[in-house]
């Protein structure tokens, strides 16, 4: 794809976690993060009149589009006293977001769900991709998509394969993932990865410390593809790589990767259980198949995550 230009115009799909759970443990309350988001939002909406506008919020039960809303949907009664041009998008958030969390309260009530701090993202970034692709799709102009994920729970180990596509995806797409860790204690190690892989930025807002959610915002994520040419944005040095294993979904330090599918797994197995290939053990030891034929698509070789990471980041082949 060709540099981006001063005119072209920006799709900014924001991800909220509204997870309550998380947001009750943190320092920052949900509604004053909210409050910054919309600000954030609105400058974004007044740099460019062609610029676009997707919000969706996600909690442990359901994945939602706030913005754009369904024609109908927002009562015309809310007293936000606005420029008319952010009216649309700060009523569609606000009123979205207080229906979303009712619901998420009424689900979670029901089912008395465990490990409710975990997020799940990977649908939310799944949506987020569908409506780049469909906005994309219905315009000739250049349009230059990112997407905000603004995080607020941990990371939940069985989302992981589903997340790691969704970010090659995204990769492929030339679609940019910037986190903001606005709550939660500890990085995002899967959020990490994708800011990394996608080019965007990873950034975490340590409210204790006095960091504003605003300032982090406005300062580290506003800036559109042709103005990141020419900033010096904040790096993701500090990038933890260790993934996931299939088997256990534990976090890893040193695996196996599969050579067929690159599933990863903490421990040498005899069968891949993704894509059912058997691997050459002889003695103990992982070996090579013979190269006279013998690897028919049924064999291959389980190597260390060490190995092949650098792969696996490229060939966007995680099943
Ligand atoms: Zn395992
Ligand atoms: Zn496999």
């Amino acid at each position: 794809m060709s540099e981006a230009l001063e005119s072209d115009a920006s799709l900014l799909v924001v991800v909220l976690d509204i997870n309550a759970s998380a947001w009750a443990r943190s320092p920052l309350a949900l509604d004053d993060a909210l409050q910054q988001t919309i600000i954030f939002i609105n400058a974004y909406l007044a740099l460019k009149p062609s610029n676009q506008l997707v919000v969706l919020a996600s909690t442990r039960s359901e994945c939602r589009t706030l913005y754009p809303a369904e024609p109908g949907s927002i009562s015309d009664g809310e007293d936000i006293r606005v420029y008319e041009q952010f009216r649309a998008a700060d009523i569609a958030i606000l009123s979205g977001v207080r229906a979303l969390l009712s619901s998420a309260s009424a689900a979670a009530s029901r089912a008395q769900t465990e490990d409710s701090e975990h997020s799940l993202i990977s649908r939310a970034l799944s949506k987020a991709l569908c409506h780049i692709n469909q906005m994309r799709s219905s315009t000739l102009d250049a349009v230059w998509p990112r997407v905000l994920v603004l995080s607020a729970g941990v990371d939940a180990a069985a989302e992981y394969i589903s997340l790691m596509n969704g970010i090659f995806a995204a990769q492929r797409m030339g679609v940019l993932i910037d986190v903001c860790k606005v709550a939660g204690a500890g990085d995002s190690v899967f959020l990490q990865q994708a800011a990394e892989i996608s080019g965007g930025v990873y950034l975490r807002v340590d409210a204790r410390a006095g960091w504003s959610l605003l300032q982090t915002l406005l300062f580290g994520f506003l800036a559109d593809h042709y103005t990141r040419q020419v900033l010096y944005l904040p790096g993701n040095e500090r990038t933890d790589f260790r993934a996931t294993c299939f088997c256990h979904k534990r976090i890893v330090d040193i695996g196996f990767v599969c050579s067929v599918c690159l599933s990863i797994f903490c421990r040498m197995t005899p069968v891949c259980s993704t894509c059912h290939t058997k691997f050459a053990v002889r003695g103990g030891r992982v070996e090579r198949p013979a190269a006279n034929g013998a690897n028919n698509g049924t064999q291959g070789t389980a190597r260390t995550i060490s190995q092949q990471l650098s792969t696996a980041s490229t060939t966007s082949t995680l099943v």
